[in-house]
């Protein structure tokens, strides 16, 4: 059964966790886009790890976890995050890295620091080199990991595309390397990273056929789809999980089980609008509460209330089977609730995103809820949980007109109630 396990929201919604959840039981976990400005954290009997490019199920042995074609690798940090792995006692011989997928170099990241620096208007990128990967990517002038193989051919191509490069941005040379510099780091990274590269397609159509359990792990979220989310304050790819079939090499017909993943409010971290943030003393308590600051970034997140019209929009563009809520246990202890239900735009109200110029503008829309007064991070079932706690998550539910399969009252994989 292939399983997609997405994001609703802008990211950072705790994939991680349910990705690590449903891995217990998968053959193969497999990244389909992105790259390691992620950052899933994981807390399980290992411990406690924040997974920026490696999927999350790498703690089970037997789960073959893919990095597939859609995905950019800087290799020297994926080294680095195998590495730190390995340190905990953790296995990563089951990682496959698809021959295609392309690589994030050294001067992406030089790139990325120049282009930021020239606009005017921040996009409030991770400054990881991962969306100049993605353009060279589409412009034609990306190197594939599998490129890696032979070393002459791969400097020749490495030696071109740098000195291209920099003849189209003389502007970059001041935020440049050496090409030696580049080229050390990268030969350092091979050693370690050929054993894991291969074509990772036979593998995955093997799986499939054999109707094994294949996971698909999403990165960041629909808000953040380069198509789909408030442009151009959005990732280099497609988060959304009709993306799957073209960055894991799956046809879109055998995926069976998309499971949205959204917090109990929402958080943001960049740039771009965002209807529900609070900018006020309520904004910071959810941002302590829930402790949003980036894995990988340390960067304060924005925080904001439950955004329906985002997860009703989610739910037609990755067509949810199931949503798990996550983090309802920030939301203890309020007097009350609020729940955008829609937003107004000059006296209209719109129940589905708007373009990024009109999402600027819009007032969200609230409906006031109770709240709950008990601490839930130790219930440990459905039924359990404070009458005012269920009837949140039924709203919820009934206006997005999806089930609320999990519900997620702590970090921990064991604080997951199933409905
Ligand atoms: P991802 O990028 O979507 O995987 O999300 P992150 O892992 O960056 O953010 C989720 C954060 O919330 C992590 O620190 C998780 O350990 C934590 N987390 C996940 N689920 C829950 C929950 O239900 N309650 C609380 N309090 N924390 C949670």
């Amino acid at each position: 059964m292939v399983h997609a396990v997405v994001g609703a929201q802008f990211g950072d919604e705790g994939k991680g966790k349910m990705v690590d959840y449903f891995a217990v039981q998968a053959d193969m976990v497999i990244r389909y886009q992105g790259g390691g400005n992620a950052g899933h954290t994981i807390v399980n009997e290992h411990g406690k790890f924040a997974l920026h490019l490696v999927p999350s199920g790498i703690f089970n042995p037997s789960t073959v976890c893919v990095l597939g074609t859609g995905v950019v690798i800087h290799p020297a940090n994926l080294v680095k995050e195998l590495r730190t792995l390995q340190e905990a006692g953790i296995s990563t011989d089951n990682l496959v890295i698809s021959e295609r997928a392309h690589l994030v170099l050294p001067y992406h990241i030089w790139q990325d620091a120049y282009e930021e620096a020239s606009r005017k208007k921040k996009v409030g990128t991770t400054l990881q080199g991962i969306g100049p990967a993605y353009q060279d990517k589409t412009g034609r002038f990306g190197i594939q990991i599998g490129e890696m193989r032979d070393l002459r051919r791969f400097r020749e191509r490495l030696e071109q595309a740098f000195a291209a490069k920099l003849q189209r941005m003389p502007g970059m040379a001041e935020f440049s390397g050496s090409f030696e510099e580049m080229w050390d780091e990268l030969m350092a990274a091979r050693e370690v990273l050929l054993p894991h590269i291969q074509d990772s397609l036979p593998l995955i159509q093997k799986a499939i056929r054999a109707e094994q359990h294949v996971l698909l792990e999403g990165q960041l979220g629909v808000m953040r789809d380069l198509d789909w989310g408030t442009y151009p304050f959005v990732t280099s790819s497609n988060p959304i999980a009709g993306a799957t079939s073209v960055g894991a090499g799956i046809p879109p017909t055998a995926i069976r089980r998309v499971t949205g993943i959204t917090k109990a409010y929402t958080t943001a971290v960049g740039e771009g609008p965002f209807p529900t943030r609070l900018d006020d003393a309520f904004g910071q308590y959810l941002r302590d509460k829930g402790h949003e600051y980036g894995a990988t970034t340390g960067r304060p997140r924005a925080c904001g209330w439950l955004d329906l019209p985002t997860l009703r929009y989610g739910a037609w563009l990755n067509g949810y089977t199931e949503l798990a809520l996550m983090k309802l246990d920030v939301l203890s202890g309020l007097p009350e609730i609020r729940v955008c239900t829609g937003y107004e735009l000059n006296g209209e109200v719109h129940d589905t995103p708007l373009l990024t110029a009109d999402m600027e503008q819009v007032q969200p829309v609230y409906q006031t809820l109770p709240g709950w007064q008990e601490d839930i991070d130790d219930v440990s079932s459905y039924d359990d949980l404070p009458a005012n706690a269920r009837a949140f998550v039924e709203f919820v539910e009934q206006r997005v007109g999806v089930p609320i399969a999990y519900v997620s009252v702590g970090p921990d994989r064991k604080q997951t109630l199933v409905r």
